[in-house]
């Protein structure tokens, strides 16, 4: 499950921004997430709960920021909104676009003490 490791990495970077700015708790974690980011959401928070204890974040909340996957259809040249990666285009049916977001996986914002 790749989620704990990028829990690790999320826990990581928020723990030690907090810190480097002065603050001994992180109480709410933002990420945004696309919806192609191949993240599976409900072991990601699991990951979170587990992965922040003994942390400065142990008690942080995680939000989670969904961001639509879009893409350039390069067969009838209009942006679409895909779902998942192989999807046809939802206007023309076709399979050659190229994904202009939708991967993204980052901290948003933090609340910190
Ligand atoms: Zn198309």
């Amino acid at each position: 499950m790749h989620e704990f490791s990028l829990c690790e990495g999320i826990i990581d970077t928020v723990t030690t921004q907090a810190r480097q700015q002065g603050f001994s708790r992180v109480r709410r974690v933002w990420l945004e997430i696309g919806e192609l980011a191949n993240v599976e959401l409900e072991a990601l928070r699991f990951a979170f709960e587990i992965v922040r204890q003994d942390t400065t974040a142990a008690d942080a909340e995680l939000d989670i920021i969904s961001l639509p996957g879009r893409a350039h259809c390069l067969d009838c040249a209009q942006p679409v909104a895909v779902q998942q990666h192989f999807d046809p285009c939802p206007l023309c049916g076709g399979y050659q676009w190229r994904l202009v977001s939708g991967t993204e996986l980052r901290i948003k914002e933090l609340e910190v003490e």
